[in-house]
């Protein structure tokens, strides 16, 4: 643990320091196996327990009902931004609330595909909020309705699950996953790039309703079928076994940890701590509208670029790192997942405080 600093990355992202050092330990002789997870057949006993467990200890954490499927996939959240109107348009009708900027990348994806209806958007105002549910124009012939669950670059997020009467709910939970409980049976499917609460890059989880799957479309990918997935338990071909493990790793350390009720206390705490401070004060300014902030992604400018550029400098000296913003929105942003310690949420404060003094 030696040397590691708060690392406000919005992914990948820090990781629980336990976690870290349980795959360190375990890295050159994983359970008496003689060889790294790494190292190993996708196709042994050992790594059997391994993909089977971190199915299983996702279930547990999120309550999973039995009739939805787990499944791990490449190509990141954005190969789901295909693989969702591939596997989920049977009339070739969805809708989509374009809240941020891979809400916009998935609906402009889907439209290859079938007729998309834009159901909410807050683009004109630079994705500073996230629609109530009276602003939700959803089609009830839709063949699902989409949203991005947490917005990580405008730092903004879905604070209730919305509700489209038969029409099943996709969420991209890429940058709020494990954060909260979630009643998953208010979605038709949610899905999450890994390397921001969960592990590593180089997957995405899929959690989906069984009969939201297997609609055959002849010139489906193999790679994006969910049902084949499912039916190979995710190993039509070699899983992404390393990202796979860390992710079983990380989901059995938010179970020790307290479950889903302890991250979202946590994340509520750690959040509140940052607007808090930034409500007391006219020198930073919060991006987001309030009703809207994140829990995960914090965003804030000075209101001047070069006491922006200032400030993302001095926190480097100050044994911070990635507090830039995005260049969609400049300014700051702290993204502090499950992983951040609350002590790095009271430094980065009192950073901000003499920085304030010091500049004001
Ligand atoms: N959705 C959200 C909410 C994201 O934050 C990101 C990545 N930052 C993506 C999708 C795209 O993820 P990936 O790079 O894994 O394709």
């Amino acid at each position: 643990s030696e040397g590691r600093i708060y690392n406000f990355s919005a992914g990948p992202s820090m990781m629980p320091l336990p976690v870290l050092e349980k795959a360190a330990a375990e890295m050159t002789n994983y359970g008496g196996s003689g060889m790294s997870v790494m190292e190993m057949s996708h196709r042994s006993k050992y790594y059997d327990d391994i993909i089977n467990g971190a199915q299983d200890v996702l279930r547990r954490v999120y309550n999973i009902p039995d009739n939805y499927r787990i499944l791990f996939m490449q190509g990141g959240a954005t190969m789901q931004f295909s693989a969702v109107p591939l596997n989920l348009m049977v009339t070739g009708k969805a809708d989509y609330a374009i809240t941020g900027n891979f809400a916009r990348n998935a609906y402009k994806e889907a439209k290859k595909f079938g007729d998309i209806h834009i159901a909410a958007t807050s683009e004109a105002d630079n994705f500073t909020w996230v629609p109530t549910p009276d602003q939700l124009d959803i089609r009830p012939d839709a063949d699902y309705f989409y949203i991005c669950a947490n917005n990580t670059i405008f730092g903004t997020e879905w604070h209730y699950d919305p509700n489209a009467g038969d029409v099943p709910v996709v969420a991209d939970m890429s940058s709020n996953i494990l954060s909260k409980p979630v009643d998953i049976s208010k979605y038709g499917m949610i899905y999450a790039g890994a390397q921001k609460n969960m592990g590593p890059a180089g997957m995405a989880v899929v959690i989906i309703r069984e009969d939201l799957m297997g609609h055959y479309r002849e010139n489906m990918p193999v790679l994006l079928d969910y049902q084949l997935m499912a039916d190979k338990n995710s190993m039509y071909n070699t899983p992404p076994t390393y990202s796979i493990y860390m992710m079983k790793l990380v989901t059995e350390w938010v179970e020790q940890m307290g479950g889903l009720e302890a991250m979202a206390k946590n994340a509520d705490l750690r959040s509140s701590m940052l607007y808090d401070y930034l409500d007391s004060t006219d020198f930073y300014k919060g991006a987001a509208q309030k009703a809207s902030r994140s829990r995960m992604n914090v965003t804030f400018r000075t209101g001047n670029d070069e006491l922006d550029k200032k400030f993302i400098q001095e926190s480097i000296d100050a044994g911070m790192t990635n507090l830039k913003g995005h260049r969609l929105v400049g300014g700051m942003r702290a993204s502090i997942y499950n992983a951040m310690p609350i002590e790095g949420v009271e430094y980065l404060i009192d950073f901000m405080k003499k920085f304030e003094n010091n500049n004001k």
